[in-house]
């Protein structure tokens, strides 16, 4: 596991590129030129790790692009001390965006290989959720409700409604909603019952499963 100044010139550079494509939050861009992403895929891809790309990770999972990634979190408004829920750990990359930004993150993963795997390599390099599951994101994580950001990072056909309910009072959802392609969607609580919802355009993603497996 190796991080050299090359790979973090690699890394201000795909910072420069997601900047060019409108995220201009600085502390999104600071974590992008820190995480290692390299580490997060197979070895022999690492050649990929720096462009612009999602990529596949194990059990027929993605890795997302990380501009996808600099794009929802910059939506997410995280600051230090946020309490932020994660749906699809995945490789963990995100998982480690949000906790460079100094995030207290909650996240579930309902693929037992990949939940096994990310949860004893995140430690390895220093970054340590609150809490790492392996479960139904659908469901949420109503014991540790309620959160100020919910962030899904699988295509969910449709929102699930326990997300909503764990949101707090001025808490944000950014989810991609849809089948075949998602469209990048927000939700705002106003208030118990008042959600404001704004969208941003059509994303890519693996699809949110229910149960586990
Ligand atoms: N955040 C990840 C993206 C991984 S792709 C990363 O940066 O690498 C989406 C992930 O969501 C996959 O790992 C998939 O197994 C997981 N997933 C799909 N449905 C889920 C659900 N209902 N609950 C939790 N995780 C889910």
């Amino acid at each position: 596991m190796k991080d050299t100044l090359k790979h973090k010139g690699k890394r201000n550079r795909l910072a420069e590129i997601i900047a060019g494509k409108g995220v201009s939050d600085p502390g999104v861009l600071d974590a992008v030129r820190q995480v290692p992403r390299h580490l997060f895929m197979d070895s022999s891809f690492e050649d990929h790790a720096y462009q612009d790309k999602a990529f596949p990770i194990a059990a027929g999972q993605t890795i997302s692009q990380p501009f996808t990634v600099a794009f929802q979190t910059e939506l997410l408004e995280v600051a230090p001390g946020k309490k932020i829920l994660e749906i699809g750990t995945g490789s963990g990359y995100q998982t480690a965006v949000l906790l460079e930004m100094k995030a207290r993150v909650y996240t579930i993963e309902r693929q037992l290989e990949l939940f096994k795997r990310t949860s004893l390599f995140l430690p390895k390099l220093g970054y340590r959720p609150k809490k790492m599951i392996f479960g139904d994101g659908y469901k949420g994580l109503p014991e540790e409700a309620p959160f100020d950001g919910i962030i899904v990072t699988a295509g969910a056909p449709e929102v699930p409604k326990p997300l909503l309910a764990q949101l707090k009072i001025g808490g944000r959802l950014v989810i991609p909603v849809g089948e075949d392609t998602q469209i990048m969607t927000m939700f705002v609580r106003k208030s118990a019952k008042e959600f404001a919802k704004s969208e941003f355009g059509e994303f890519r993603f693996v699809p949110l499963l229910e149960n586990k497996s």
